[in-house]
């Protein structure tokens, strides 16, 4: 039988690493770009090129735009969290019958919006810890290996597809608590980007605003467990402090979009975390301090605060 093909909705850091890697392993992808302009820069470019333990390949891998005709049956979706809905929205009416969607987004919030706006889909969420970025338009460096954690909503059965993954070499782990490793994700985020934007720091420096990332922890353990998420709050303050360690030389991915001039994705990750505090009467003083904070910085540098 004939393979799905994959459409990627997105070819930026992570949209580029999983398409590369799967048209490598032979596996049919098609990209969707933004628009014409963008369809024009990429086929100027020849394809998409990945750069992996210093080797660079291209691969010239067919790429359209969002009204093509083509019906979608697996789509990846690998655009920010502030563009996934509208991105998905622009596709909706191309979605076949049992079409699955895989959301890459960080934080949370996004998702639900995807789910809502194609009910008529599978939604599949992915918690990734691999890192990659661009080096130059069209082209993703892979930066860190990791592991990519899927489910779904409804806690099913993973799906038949997975060996894909395994022949692209994507690490993957099917689980049926995603939503527990999105919002434990969600929360070493917030105890650990925002202060490093607010202090200008990188990750180990903030072991000398210990008090303040406690502080957060302790907070941020209350609101998971009002949230229904205890298990996600369990060991959090210590793993903050193990991350803050192990990637002391790192800057956090906010403070590199603030220092490149680039929207970050604060409301789907304080700002969902602090709305969902005042969803269950939940009392989040240094959160929201916190977050009124990082608002200002980032208005104050010109920057989109939502
Ligand atoms: P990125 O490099 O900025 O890529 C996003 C891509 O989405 C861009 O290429 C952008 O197009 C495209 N896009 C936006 N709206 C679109 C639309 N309507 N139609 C088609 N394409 C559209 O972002 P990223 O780093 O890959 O991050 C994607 C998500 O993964 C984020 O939520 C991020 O937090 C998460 N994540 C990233 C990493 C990482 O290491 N990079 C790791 C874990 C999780 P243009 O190129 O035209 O702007």
């Amino acid at each position: 039988m004939k393979p799905t093909l994959w459409h990627i909705l997105g070819a930026g850091s992570l949209g580029a690493l999983w398409a590369t890697r799967l048209a490598r392993a032979g596996l049919p992808v098609r990209l969707i770009l933004r628009d014409a302009a963008r369809l024009d820069a990429y086929q100027g470019k020849g394809g998409l090129t990945l750069s992996e333990q210093g080797q660079r390949q291209t691969f010239a891998i067919a790429a359209q735009t969002a009204d093509a005709s083509e019906p979608i049956q697996r789509l990846l979706v690998a655009c920010k969290a502030y563009d996934a809905q509208r991105a998905v929205a622009s596709i909706a009416s191309r979605l076949s019958h049992g079409a699955e969607i895989l959301l890459l987004q960080n934080g949370l919030g996004s998702q639900d919006a995807v789910a809502a706006t194609v009910p008529q889909a599978r939604c599949i969420f992915v918690s990734s810890t691999e890192g990659a970025f661009r080096d130059e338009d069209f082209s993703v460096v892979f930066a860190g290996q990791g592991l990519n954690f899927l489910g779904d909503a409804q806690q099913g059965a993973a799906p038949d597809w997975l060996g894909e993954l395994l022949a692209a070499g994507i690490d993957h782990q099917w689980t049926t608590a995603i939503h527990e490793r999105l919002w434990r994700k969600l929360a070493l985020n917030c105890a650990i980007n925002p202060l490093t934007v607010l202090h200008a720091c990188r990750n180990g420096g903030l072991q000398a605003y210990a008090g303040e990332v406690s502080a957060l922890c302790e907070e941020l353990i209350q609101v998971l467990q009002c949230c229904g998420q205890p298990r996600a709050a369990e060991g959090l303050q210590g793993q903050v402090n193990q991350v803050i360690l192990a990637t002391a030389a790192n800057y956090s991915s906010m403070y590199q979009d603030v220092a490149q001039g680039r929207r970050t994705e604060i409301s789907f990750l304080l700002g969902y975390i602090c709305e969902s505090a005042v969803r269950h009467a939940c009392h989040a003083p240094q959160l929201n301090r916190t977050r009124v904070q990082l608002i200002e910085h980032l208005k104050a540098k010109g920057l989109p605060s939502d």
